[in-house]
């Protein structure tokens, strides 16, 4: 018999997982009608991480997009419930990550923080080959030396295609930094790491990839997929991504279809910026042009600050050379004090229009997202 406090306790355990009553009876194939077919997948790679008989591999139109790989459904269903566009039960999910307590900041625009700043690495070379101010890299680079991760999944590129990595070093991490615009499935860097032993995980991604983590260590599981591994998820502003046409497009008008001497890309105001060789040679593609490219799955979304990561980073909000971060868990602000007292990165108090502008942007996401869903 159950006694009282072991009832509790029960209970108490209960809460810590979202119920998905019905997620039993679907299949790939729901997710196949229920979100490829609606052309609303993100790739974000999470249902590819978490079950070996799915792949992301060219669809019908010649982009990526999850494909079963054996002949048999065997309709366990953990695709449908860990995709982040079948279902999204976000107050469960928050309430699991920041806790009874939590109460949503203000008007809910931008997601739980605890506390955000102005954060710029003091890592000269971070700084160099970084898309704003190095945080990311700086503050994974912390968290490895410290051991609170062990290796972490990032998305490098080769010729600006991105790939995951399992990062392992500082000089790993600093070969990640800067920000690929090509929709890629990163979360499946996550399955490499678990399929590699590795025990302690950090992960960086958009926050699409954020959610479908999230809804794997917050979904009841019938079986050990390794999730628990994942320690800390550092997420990315994202307002959209581009197919992977998009970096022909470039190649054309640059007149250099390897991209080779491209060293960086950039979106500010209204352009796509793209730096060449010197890093000051740039070419500007007004994003009007880009419409066509734009994910299809990511005109749904209604989350550009990564609201369910433990840290945040963006460029908007914080002055050029500098990255704008939210600590949203108490994980996440413990890596970011930790990294001001260890000399990782230097901090400086957001300007109260630079937060603005991201409540504005992150207020058109979610307006627009909603638009689209219904
Ligand atoms: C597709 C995309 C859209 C973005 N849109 C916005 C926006 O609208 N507004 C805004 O303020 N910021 C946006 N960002 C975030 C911004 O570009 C920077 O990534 C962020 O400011 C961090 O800069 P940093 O110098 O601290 O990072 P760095 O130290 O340079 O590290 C960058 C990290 O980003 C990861 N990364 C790069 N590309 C990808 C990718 N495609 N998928 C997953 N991880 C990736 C790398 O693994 C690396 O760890 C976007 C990023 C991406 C990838």
């Amino acid at each position: 018999m159950v006694g009282e406090a072991d009832a509790a306790e029960l209970k108490q355990e209960e809460r810590k997982f979202v119920r998905l009553p019905t997620f039993l009876e679907r299949g790939f194939l729901d997710l196949k009608y229920g979100v490829i077919a609606r052309r609303i997948c993100c790739l974000c790679g999470t249902c590819a991480a978490f079950c070996d008989k799915i792949n992301v591999q060219n669809g019908g139109g010649g982009e990526k997009e999850p494909r079963f790989i054996e002949e048999y459904d065997t309709v366990c269903g953990l695709c449908y419930a860990f995709c982040p566009r079948t279902f999204l039960p976000l107050s469960e999910i928050e309430r699991r990550i920041f806790g009874e307590e939590w109460k949503r900041a203000e008007d809910g625009i931008l997601g739980a923080y605890r506390s955000f700043y102005a954060v710029r690495s003091k890592r000269e070379d971070i700084v160099k080959g970084a898309q704003d101010g190095g945080a990311v890299t700086s503050l994974l680079a912390y968290a490895l030396d410290e051991g609170l991760i062990e290796p972490c999944v990032i998305t490098t590129s080769e010729h600006w295609k991105p790939i995951t990595k399992v990062a392992r070093t500082y000089e790993d991490l600093k070969k990640g930094a800067g920000t690929k615009y090509t929709l890629y499935p990163s979360v499946l860097g996550v399955r490499e790491a678990i399929k590699n032993g590795c025990e302690a995980i950090g992960f960086v991604g958009l926050p699409c990839q954020i959610q479908g983590v999230r809804k794997v260590q917050t979904a009841e599981q019938p079986y050990d997929v390794g999730i628990t591994k994942v320690k800390l998820l550092i997420g990315l502003f994202c307002m959209e991504n581009f197919t992977g046409a998009l970096l022909d497009l470039v190649g054309e008008r640059c007149g250099d279809r390897s991209l080779e001497g491209v060293r960086k890309f950039e979106i500010r105001d209204k352009d796509l910026l793209v730096y060449t060789e010197d890093r000051e040679a740039k070419r500007r593609i007004p994003l009007e042009e880009l419409k066509s490219y734009v994910g299809e799955g990511c005109l749904v979304c209604m989350d550009y600050t990564a609201e369910l990561a433990d840290i945040s980073v963006g460029s908007v909000g914080s002055e050029q050379g500098w990255s704008t971060v939210f600590a949203r868990t108490e994980l996440g602000e413990g890596v970011v004090r930790g990294a001001v007292e260890k000399g990782y990165i230097e901090v400086m108090d957001l300007e109260k229009a630079g937060l603005e502008s991201i409540r504005r942007l992150s207020k058109r996401k979610k307006k627009s997202g909603m638009q689209r869903s219904t």
